[in-house]
């Protein structure tokens, strides 16, 4: 929000805000990662789905310790105004969510980072990850997983390994 805005901002709107939306940028995907005392660590990714509905996978987490972590986050945070921020990367849009799933073996893609040994770089558009998703009845994973960036599917052919590493 500018300086210009909040000069006119009502006071009492301000202190009991009531927000009509809350939304990802054109990156579409937004990524926590925690760590708190006792209960280990984490990560929580907010992204849109297939059919645009915002989602979390907070990794079984319930939504009030999601929420706790948010706050933390934002405490944990040092105030800036605008200027300060880096360039952005670049939007990119589900650009391949209709092209065909690809194959690939999930141990055979890069980690995208050491403390999940689940999330992968996007092989194609290099800058998404893919999840792995869960069957949300039985909770088993998936075979079949999709960027959260650029929206291209995948098949797992080693999904099975995948799973009996669970066991
Ligand atoms: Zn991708």
């Amino acid at each position: 929000m500018t300086k210009k805005i909040m000069k006119k901002i009502n006071k009492k709107a301000l202190d009991n805000p009531i927000f009509s939306y809350s939304q990802l940028d054109e990156n579409n995907s937004f990524l926590l990662l925690w760590g708190t005392e006792g209960v280990g660590f984490g990560e929580f990714t907010f992204y849109y789905n297939e059919e645009n509905l915002m989602c979390c996978a907070s990794e079984y987490m319930d939504p009030e310790f999601v929420k706790q972590a948010l706050c933390a986050m934002v405490d944990n945070c040092r105030f800036t105004e605008f200027g300060e921020i880096n360039e952005v990367s670049k939007p990119v849009e589900a650009i391949n969510i209709d092209k065909e799933p690809i194959e690939v073996k999930h141990s055979e893609l890069e980690r995208a980072d050491d403390n999940s040994s689940f999330r992968s770089d996007c092989p194609v558009c290099k800058d998404g990850v893919l999840l792995v998703q869960r069957d949300q009845s039985n909770f088993k994973l998936l075979a079949e997983d999709h960027c959260v960036l650029c929206g291209q599917k995948f098949i797992y052919s080693d999904i099975e390994e995948l799973r009996e590493r669970e066991r």
